[in-house]
C-alpha cells in the first residue's frame, strides 16, 4: 500500500472527528456556558489562533487527524509527517490561551468556579500517586526540597508535606493559589518557572498535568535545566496518546482537550526530555515519567531497547521517528472502538458506573 492509499484511508477512519460536533463527555451547566463563552470569543476574533511546526523536527508537513475537542470546541489536531509527534495547529496565541486561563479554564474543566475541598482533596490523591510511582521506581528519597510548577491549590504538594518534605508551588491561576495559601498554609507563588528565583537546587520538579498545556516545551524543559543539579528528579505527567484504549475507553475524542498544545507519547516526551539534555530514569505510557540529568550524562538512554516500533537510532545520534506505528495505533482505536465495552477494562468501568449508582 503507497503511503497515500494510507493517507486516505485514514483521512476516512478518522471523519467523525472532523467539523463541528457536540461535546463527546457529559457537561454540566457551567461548563456549558464556559464553552459558549470560548466560542463566542473565538468567532468574534477576540481567540487569536496561529499556526507552528512541530516542536519535535520543526517539520511544517502534517495530517489533519481532528478538528474540535471533547467539549466540542474548535481544535486543530496535526499528526507531524516528518516525525509522528501530534500537536495542535493552528492553535491560540500566547495572548489568547492568557485570557482563557483566566475566564474559562477552569470552570470549563472542572466545573465549578473556584477551588474547592474535593478539588484539593483530589488533587492530594495524586500526590499521593506520583509518591507510589516514585518509590515503585526506587527513587523516593528523605526529606527532599520539592518544586511544583502549576500546582492549582497545591494539594499534591500537601500530600509530599506530610510526608516530611519541604515543598514550594507556582501557578498562574491566583485563586486557586490563594486557597492553597490561605487554607492550607502552603508556600505557593503565583509565578512561571522563568521568573522564579530559588535559593536552593530543587531535589524533585513536579509537572502534573501541566506540560501538554506549554506552548513551548523545550525552552520550559530547558528552564527545567537550569535548576536542576545533576542528581534533581524531574517527574512529569502527561496524558499519554499511546494510552487511550486504557485511559479513555479507546476513545479520542474523550482525549483531545482544548488546553492541550501537544499530545505526547513517552518517546515524544523523552526526545524534547533529551533534546534539554535530561536522560529517562524510569516511564510508562499512561505517562508517568522520571527524568534527571544525571541519566543522559551516563547514556543510560538505549532508543532501540526502549522504543523499538519506530524509534529508530540514526546514525550514533538518537532520532525520534514513531510516524508509523502512532498511526496504526491511532486508526486502530477508531476501528475497533465498538469492542471497547467488551474488554476488561470496558467491563470494569461499567461496573465501577453501576456500583456508583447503587451507592448513590
Ligand atoms: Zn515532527
Amino acid at each position: 500500500m503507497g503511503s497515500n492509499a494510507i493517507f486516505l484511508s485514514a483521512m476516512s477512519v478518522f471523519s467523525r472527528c472532523m467539523g463541528p460536533g457536540s461535546p463527546s463527555i457529559s457537561l454540566n451547566a457551567l461548563q456549558l456556558q464556559k464553552r459558549d463563552a470560548v466560542n463566542e470569543k473565538v468567532e468574534k476574533g477576540l481567540y487569536v489562533f496561529e499556526s507552528v511546526p512541530c516542536a519535535c523536527c520543526g517539520s511544517l508537513e502534517t495530517e489533519l487527524i481532528a478538528e474540535r475537542d471533547r467539549y466540542g470546541l474548535f481544535f486543530s489536531v496535526q499528526l507531524c509527517k516528518g516525525c509522528g509527534m501530534v500537536y495542535t495547529s493552528p492553535r491560540m496565541t500566547d495572548a489568547a490561551y492568557g485570557e482563557f486561563y483566566d475566564n474559562e479554564y477552569r470552570p470549563l474543566y472542572v466545573g465549578s468556579e473556584r477551588a474547592t475541598d474535593d478539588f484539593f482533596a483530589e488533587q492530594r490523591n495524586q500526590g499521593r500517586r506520583i509518591y507510589n510511582f516514585l518509590l515503585g521506581a526506587g527513587e523516593m528519597r528523605d526529606t527532599m526540597k520539592i518544586v511544583e510548577v502549576g500546582c492549582g491549590a497545591g494539594g499534591i504538594l500537601d500530600f509530599f508535606r506530610g510526608k516530611g518534605h519541604s515543598v514550594l508551588g507556582i501557578d498562574l491561576g491566583s485563586e486557586y493559589v490563594a486557597y492553597g495559601r490561605d487554607v492550607h498554609g502552603l508556600d505557593l507563588r503565583v509565578c512561571m518557572l522563568s521568573e522564579l528565583a530559588l535559593d536552593f537546587v530543587p531535589d524533585l520538579v513536579i509537572y502534573s498535568h501541566v506540560m501538554e498545556h506549554i506552548l513551548h516545551p523545550l525552552d520550559e524543559m530547558k528552564n527545567i535545566a537550569n535548576i536542576s543539579g545533576t542528581e534533581t528528579l524531574v517527574y512529569i505527567e502527561v496524558p499519554g496518546l499511546k494510552n487511550i484504549h486504557k485511559s479513555y475507553g479507546m476513545d479520542v475524542m474523550k482525549y483531545y482537550q482544548n488546553a492541550h498544545s501537544y499530545h505526547f507519547t513517552l518517546a515524544s516526551l523523552r526526545y524534547l526530555m533529551e533534546s534539554a539534555g535530561f536522560g529517562l530514569v524510569s516511564g510508562t505510557e499512561y505517562v508517568r515519567s522520571i527524568f534527571n540529568l544525571k541519566a543522559k550524562l551516563a547514556g543510560v538512554f538505549d532508543w532501540a531497547a526502549n522504543g523499538g516500533d519506530g524509534v529508530t537510532a540514526n546514525g550514533g545520534t538518537q532520532a525520534y521517528n514513531e510516524y508509523n506505528s502512532l498511526k496504526n495505533y491511532l486508526v486502530w482505536n477508531e476501528r475497533y472502538r465498538w469492542i471497547f465495552p467488551m474488554t476488561v477494562s470496558g467491563l470494569k468501568q461499567r461496573a465501577k458506573r453501576w456500583k456508583t449508582r447503587l451507592l448513590g
